[in-house]
């Protein structure tokens, strides 16, 4: 009566052929896949295209490659509305602190950094974007009569893009845009920002200078992004657990620690 209810026995011959079908199929379904999230995904692709000019490889969705002898990433943090950034690491070489911010943009942020609002002497460029740094002299030599245009031109490269920054810290020389830069071009231009101001704000500092060195454990207690204090609305890195303010996190978009892949903050 049982066996009645079973289907009819298949022959393993017939077993192990449907074995092989079946297994062809998984195979062309995780070549579609492989296919579809890496060959063709366009920042893969744009970051090798970039790659052949300033070298480096390809993770993922960050290209790691070398500026001078100091290490440099771009990447596409944060989801909507798009990011686009490149980050020098400028560790024990940084002068200070230095940021270029349009006008109306990140005012949680800047309201961390205090009121100062450095003139460039440009009053186009000073009616559209706030300038603060720390100690003042770190700008003083950007925006002299002498480098102010040049200075002016390299920033007008990444003019055009949306809310576009400049920000160093002790840890990070940082140019980023509101909005996915998807062009070999655009991506290029935003390289050449950060070489020029690299230049500009710290020059040709030996590479065995690393009196800043122990400074690292004592300013714990600071912000990275903006060096003041963290005495309130802190979070942190759920990567490396760097506390940061909270307005600071939300300008920069993700951990401001190089090559942290910290993309969330927690309380
Ligand atoms: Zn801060
Ligand atoms: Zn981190």
């Amino acid at each position: 009566m049982l066996t009645a209810l079973l289907p009819p026995l298949a022959s393993e011959a017939s077993l192990s052929g449907l074995l092989v079908v079946l297994l062809i199929i998984l195979a062309v379904i995780i070549a579609f896949v492989i296919a579809v999230t890496s060959a063709d995904n366009p920042i893969t692709q744009v970051l090798r295209q970039v790659a052949v000019h300033t070298g480096g490889t390809v993770q993922g969705q960050t290209l790691h490659f070398m500026i001078g002898d100091r290490r440099a990433t771009i990447d596409f943090p944060g989801s909507k509305p798009g990011r686009t950034r490149v980050v020098l690491d400028v560790w024990g070489r940084s002068p200070g602190t230095f940021h270029i911010v349009p006008a109306g943009f990140g005012r949680a942020f800047l309201k961390m950094l205090g009121d100062q609002d450095l003139r460039t002497g440009d009053p186009a460029f000073d009616a559209a974007f706030i300038v603060k740094a720390m100690p003042e002299a770190t700008a003083a030599k950007l925006f002299s009569p002498e480098a102010r245009r040049q200075t002016i031109g390299s920033f007008n490269r990444i003019r055009g893009h949306s809310h576009p920054t400049i920000d160093l810290d002790p840890y990070c020389l940082t140019v980023q845009v509101r909005e996915s830069l998807l062009s070999e071009g655009d991506l290029i231009a935003l390289v050449k920002t950060v070489q020029e101001f690299s230049d500009y704000l710290i020059g040709a500092i030996p590479s065995g200078d690393i009196q800043f060195g122990e400074m690292r454990t004592s300013s714990d207690s600071a912000c990275p992004v903006c060096g003041s204090p963290l005495l309130h609305d802190i979070v942190h890195c759920e990567a490396c657990r760097t506390p940061h303010h909270l307005q600071c996190w939300d300008y920069m978009g993700r951990c401001s620690t190089y090559a942290c892949k910290g993309k969330r903050s927690v309380a």
